[in-house]
């Protein structure tokens, strides 16, 4: 299992990470990354850059030491609606990849029921790709119905090896995760959510699941060149 993507990255546009896009393009060219996506918070965070910031994307090169760059963005799941803080239809012409999460205190936690429902919802949105880091147990929710939900509209969850890392119940969170996604065939991306160029690609704990659990390869997103070519070229036409 070769992970050759990492679509969950920050940069000092957020200014709680601390690389820029260049050093993180470099480490993972040197680490098997080919595709990258910068995903900067969204502007309702503290620490989001301007809105400019994602507009501006669009200057970055397609390709920058061997690794292609993909246009992307962090945002906010913001209530049971599954509002997010995109607000300009244009921005969206402009992001080439939209992971949505729920932040403290922009989603403030409340019940399962609500959590639940704003996941439903904003996977109605046709833009957002992933739901990030959601085995956080102060945002629980029914993982059964999300999953499923996610398989119908051909979305990802993301395993993040960062939350992995740092231990507590994020293995046995992640463990029922993959067992629903499994179940209805949901599609995973294993990302780094790096706030340093280190971290970019360093997957091991992800890996490590995913082996243990047995979890099928042909759910696994980011190991396979063509599934990564396939899913944006149909979504966005020919990007690179
Ligand atoms: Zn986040
Ligand atoms: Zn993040």
């Amino acid at each position: 299992m070769e992970f050759i993507g990492d679509f969950h990255t920050h940069t000092c546009a957020s200014t709680h990470a601390y690389s820029t896009v260049s050093e993180n393009a470099k480490w993972a060219s040197e680490h098997g990354i080919k595709y990258l996506a910068i995903t900067d918070h969204s502007i309702e965070m503290e620490d989001a850059p301007h809105l400019w910031h994602f507009y501006n994307l669009r200057i970055l090169p397609d390709e920058l030491f061997g690794v292609r760059l993909i246009r992307g963005i962090e945002a906010n799941i913001k209530d049971e609606k599954g509002t997010i803080d995109i607000y300009e239809d244009g921005l969206y012409h402009c992001l080439h990849w939209i992971n949505v999460s729920m932040h403290y205190p922009i989603m403030m936690p409340s019940s399962r029921k609500n959590h639940t429902l704003a996941y439903l919802n904003v996977l109605q949105n046709p833009h957002v790709d992933v739901i990030c880091h959601s085995e956080s147990e102060q945002y629980d929710y029914d993982f059964d119905l999300v999953a499923k939900e996610c398989a119908n509209q051909g979305k990802l969850i993301e395993i993040n090896a960062e939350r992995l890392r740092r231990g507590g119940k994020a293995k046995t969170r992640y463990e029922y995760i993959l067992e629903a996604c499994e179940k209805y065939g949901t599609g995973v991306v294993v990302n780094s959510d790096a706030h340093f160029y280190t971290a970019i690609g360093a997957f091991d704990s992800a890996k490590q699941l995913l082996t243990e659990t047995g979890f099928p390869e042909k759910l696994i997103f980011n190991i396979d060149e063509n599934r990564i070519l396939n899913y944006l070229r149909n979504k966005h036409g020919n990007i690179f």
